[in-house]
């Protein structure tokens, strides 16, 4: 069953026998002495949501802030997102840091490591027969990615019906993945997601033994919410309190930039004592 991104059921009200769920507080500090991992989702997150995706503003000392962080924690850090690879560096300038891109779909345990696809690529057809749907209806606008195809809805949320069917059909057909985010459908090859993205670094020697913690908007990192609990980790859920699996929610991306931003103020302060110590 497709879940939409403020945790309803396609075209239906949140169960009325469903207790609302409880408000969620701010995670803890990034202890510096803790061997924390922090895993970041990008869109919702990292940067506000854009009407297009290539419109998104990114801030300057983001890359900056990504790359310190990643240093200071022995490189236990990754974005985890659902763009591609190319298109997240396209935005961001080459990452310092881990990534996996594609919703999991590509993965790059180091800067400098090529990127190991952990899915078949997209067959053509089913970007072909969503870019017929999207022609017929106003022009929605199809972004196909290496293991995966998003279209977004914004501009005609008058499509979302026939979309859902369009591509529910060929869910069905192909035995695909199929997300409902925040205004935007995306079909996906089987076999990745950002959940199994996070256990794949997990189990890297820089990221094994930490405690993880996944930063996310959408519906698509409650499986990265899901999978950091298997290593005593929490998810952090970004936005509006909804149904979730995170254990922490923090309101907006300037309160995720604020988090960041204190935890890399900890640990440069710890590395200083600890010259001086020496
Ligand atoms: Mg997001």
């Amino acid at each position: 069953m497709t879940i939409s991104s403020d945790g309803t059921q396609p075209g239906g009200q949140r169960g009325t026998d469903t207790p609302a769920p409880p408000p969620l507080g701010p995670p803890p500090a990034l202890g510096v002495d803790m061997r924390s991992a922090v895993f970041l989702d990008f869109d919702g997150t990292l940067v506000d949501i854009a009407e297009h995706p290539d419109d998104v503003i990114v801030p300057a000392r983001l890359p900056e802030l990504i790359a310190g962080l990643s240093e200071a924690l022995d490189g236990r850090l990754a974005v985890v997102t659902g763009r591609s690879i190319a298109a997240l560096e396209a935005l961001l300038g080459p990452l310092q840091v881990a990534v996996a891109g594609s919703h999991g779909g590509e993965f790059r345990p180091s800067t400098h490591a090529p990127v190991q696809p952990l899915a078949e690529p997209l067959p053509d057809a089913i970007v072909a027969e969503l870019r017929h749907f999207s022609e017929a209806n106003g022009g929605l606008l199809v972004e196909p990615k290496p293991f995966s195809v998003a279209v977004h809805y914004r501009r005609h949320p008058e499509a979302l019906e026939g979309l859902l069917t369009c591509a529910e059909s060929l869910a069905s057909t192909f035995r695909l993945g199929m997300k409902h985010g925040k205004q935007v459908i995306e079909l996906a090859m089987p076999g990745s997601d950002k959940g199994s993205a996070v256990t794949r670094f997990m189990g890297l020697p820089a990221f094994t033994g930490a405690t993880p913690l996944f930063f996310g908007d959408d519906v698509t990192d409650e499986d990265a919410f899901h999978a950091v609990r298997n290593f005593d980790g929490h998810g952090v859920l970004v936005g509006p309190q909804r149904a979730t699996a995170a254990s922490y929610r923090l309101p907006d991306v300037t309160a995720v930039h604020a988090w960041l931003e204190n935890g890399l103020d900890a640990a440069l302060k710890s590395a200083l004592q600890g010259e001086t110590r020496a």
